[in-house]
């Protein structure tokens, strides 16, 4: 059956519904069109690694912001997400040590939980874990674990909540173009139509949704 909505969401990964969730929570009408089934893409085979550190500070700040976000997520939907952790990371090279320091004055610089740690603090975190050829540890204690299931359930329950339709089995086939501009889709259960925008959720990604 043909649906309306504002905005067409192609794609029902971790991407298209985290993006189906902050859009509704802005008032948007959104409808999000999944080929097989929620989390069927590469979603559902995700280990769920929550590490923040990234070479540059805004990529580290975003992931930041991430974990922030799922805490919010965890508050509203009342179901624990993100398990805190801790991550180490080593270097038995002294090429990987330097940069390993890097990292450790980039992240302090950004406000963000790191440290160089000794041997014998990796080994107490690792007890499993060799270190007699690694020549330095930094430990971030604000890393975790994601429940990659959890969380895409939580985007969807707070996006549905807001009036977002999510359809499952509906594979975009096309684009419905006139005047130039995306008015809609197709599907093999009908045509869908946006007031405002379609798009994929790399466009999103692309256009800094
Ligand atoms: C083995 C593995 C381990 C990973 N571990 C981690 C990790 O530890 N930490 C981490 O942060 N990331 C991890 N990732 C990466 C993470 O899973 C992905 O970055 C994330 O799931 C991507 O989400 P997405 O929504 O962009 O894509 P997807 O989850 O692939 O969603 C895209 C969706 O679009 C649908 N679709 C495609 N074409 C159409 C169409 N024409 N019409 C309708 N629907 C369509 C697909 O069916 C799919 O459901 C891992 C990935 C894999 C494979």
């Amino acid at each position: 059956m043909s649906q309306e909505a504002d905005i067409i969401i192609i794609g029902g990964g971790a991407a298209g519904c985290s993006a189906a969730m902050q859009l509704s929570l802005r008032g948007r009408k959104v409808l999000v069109l999944e080929r097989v089934l929620l989390g069927s893409g590469s979603t559902g085979r995700a280990a769920g690694l929550g590490a923040q550190l990234r070479e540059s500070p805004d990529e580290t700040r975003l992931l930041m912001k991430g974990i922030e976000v799922v805490k919010d997520i965890e508050t509203r939907v009342k179901k624990e997400i993100f398990t805190r952790t801790g991550s180490l990371h080593v270097a038995s090279d002294p090429e990987r040590a330097g940069e390993l320091r890097s990292f450790v004055k980039m992240g302090k610089e950004i406000g963000f939980e790191i440290d160089l740690v000794d041997a014998g603090f990796a080994g107490r975190l690792r007890a499993c874990m060799r270190s007699d050829d690694l020549v330095e540890f930094c430990y971030c204690p604000t890393d975790g674990h994601l429940e990659p299931s959890e969380l895409l359930s939580s985007y969807v329950e707070l996006a549905r909540a807001e009036g977002a339709t999510f359809l499952t089995g509906s594979p975009v086939t096309d684009l419905l173009v006139e005047g130039g501009a995306v008015k809609g889709v197709s599907t093999p259960g009908g045509a869908h139509h946006a007031h405002g925008y379609a798009f994929t959720v790399h466009e999103l990604a692309v256009g800094g949704g």
